[in-house]
């Protein structure tokens, strides 16, 4: 089970799961959408998934050709999923926005290509260069 919220409490989420995948991932666009080195998220299935509460969507064209949309707050602005096109039975979870973020363990960093050198996380991950095949 994941649940979450955004910072002024006026969006949730729920999830009964299971982590389909929990990644780091250092595109460009979720840089620059998070304003941060990387972005933390976890894979679930979209059946799992249920939200509540003033969500924008924010959409661009990622690396795939698809759209990669992410939700967020529309009072506050936090990030808290997304709903990718390429990849329509998934939602991403943004793992900072979980009620208990020590529920997310990643395993691997996505786009290691385009990490700066200050975001490289002191765990051991399988690294990509790219996106994964899944
Ligand atoms: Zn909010
Ligand atoms: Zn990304």
């Amino acid at each position: 089970m994941f649940t979450g919220h955004c910072l002024c409490g006026a969006a949730q989420y729920r999830s009964t799961g299971p982590a389909l995948f929990s990644a780091v991932c250092h595109c460009h666009d979720c840089q620059r959408a998070s304003a941060s080195g990387g972005v933390p998220v976890l894979g679930v299935p979209k059946a799992s998934f249920t939200s509540s509460g003033p969500v924008k969507q924010s959409c661009v064209k990622g690396g795939s050709g698809l759209t990669a949309v992410r939700n967020f707050c529309s009072e506050c602005g936090s990030l808290l999923f997304g709903t990718p096109e390429s990849a329509p039975e998934l939602v991403t979870i943004y793992a900072g926005s979980l009620d208990d973020p020590t529920s997310f363990s990643p395993t691997e960093a996505l786009f290691t290509s385009q990490r700066p050198p200050w975001a490289r996380l002191a765990m051991p991950l399988i690294e990509h260069a790219g996106l994964t095949g899944q």
